[in-house]
């Protein structure tokens, strides 16, 4: 039989097929772990293929094998030296909330999280919440933010998830789809996801960021289904992504009008820093790259924090 993955506690898996039963699922034996190194060789959102087999009365799901993940989100476990758990995989898209005050959502924030969705191959639609409060001048932020994001090819939505504004757009975007939120603890999420679907509780909403930090026990994901026809995937705690090793010469690439330049840069493994003849420096001056971008990747790329384009925007 083939399914999904919607719950994993680490030795047990709850196994939704095509045809809408759920199966306790178990592995048996040596199991092989498909491409990546992980604590949790099977995670939600996994499609799996298992056997029934009975014991004694009851009949108990066996894991035979798993489907090639079209991409999945990791998280890196310092206390458990560096350990690879996989969060979850199949995800279709993610929908990043971003409020401009209480809390700030800082453009470094959203490009670093934008850069790891590329590598990730996980699609990003940034929702802008809580359009009701801003005044004239945050207005015009967000407005311009939202065309900036927009010429660079993501989807924008501007909502107000606690009066519904917008929401049924968001709606529309997650049927049959496999969809996460995240942002910074206060954006908004849970009031999302209770606009979309009345009644239901996400751990995202229980679970704090820092209460989770003096354990070492693994969160799981879990998978569910709304009722027009979409599934999310809750993961407790969890503001972004893992950290993907990258290299730095990798990064220009996971900025999609960085890319579109790259073959125009004289030296065809350009950083965009300091070379001469530089497409994206050039396409900077014009002011046809967004100085915060660019302020981004230079932080990405030498890891500083405080850089010498700083003060130029
Ligand atoms: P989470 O931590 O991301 O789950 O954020 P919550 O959903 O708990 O929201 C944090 C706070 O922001 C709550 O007080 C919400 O009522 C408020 N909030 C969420 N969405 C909106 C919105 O669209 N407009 C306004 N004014 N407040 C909102
Ligand atoms: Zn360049």
């Amino acid at each position: 039989m083939n399914g999904t993955v919607y719950k994993s506690t680490g030795s047990w898996y709850t196994v939704k097929t095509e045809e809408g039963t759920f199966h306790e699922c178990r592995i048996k034996g040596k199991f092989r772990t498909q491409g990546i190194k992980s604590t949790n060789p099977i995670a939600v959102g996994d499609h799996v293929v298992f056997e029934l087999e009975t014991i004694g009365d009851e009949s108990v799901g066996v894991i035979s094998e798993i489907k090639e993940r079209k991409n999945y989100i990791i998280r890196k476990s310092v206390k458990l030296s560096k350990q690879t758990h996989i969060i979850a995989a199949n995800l279709d898209q993610v929908f990043l909330l971003i409020t401009l005050n209480n809390p700030t959502t800082f453009t470094s924030f959203i490009d670093r999280f934008l850069v790891t969705a590329e590598a990730y191959d996980i699609p990003v639609v940034l929702l802008f919440n809580k359009m009701d409060v801003y005044d004239e001048d945050e207005m015009a932020e967000v407005n311009y933010l939202v065309q900036l994001y927009k010429e660079i090819g993501y989807h924008c939505i501007e909502i107000a998830a606690k009066e519904g504004k917008n929401v049924d757009k968001v709606k529309e975007l997650m049927v049959d789809r496999t969809s996460m939120f995240a942002g910074h603890s206060g954006v908004g999420k849970s009031t999302l996801v209770n606009a979309l679907e009345p009644g239901l509780r996400l751990k995202t909403a229980e679970i704090s960021e820092q209460h989770l930090q003096g354990q070492h026990t693994t969160t799981f994901a879990e998978m569910y289904d709304l009722s027009f026809g979409a599934r999310i995937i809750d993961t407790p705690g969890i503001k972004g992504f893992g950290i993907v090793d990258m290299d730095g010469d990798e990064i220009g690439d996971y900025f999609p009008e960085f890319f579109k330049l790259k073959s125009e840069c004289k030296f065809n493994n350009c950083l965009h820093l300091d070379e001469p003849k530089c497409a994206v420096k050039e396409a900077l001056e014009k002011d046809e790259i967004a100085w915060s971008r660019y302020r981004s990747y230079v932080q990405m790329v030498t890891g500083e924090e405080d850089n010498p384009y700083r003060e130029r925007s």
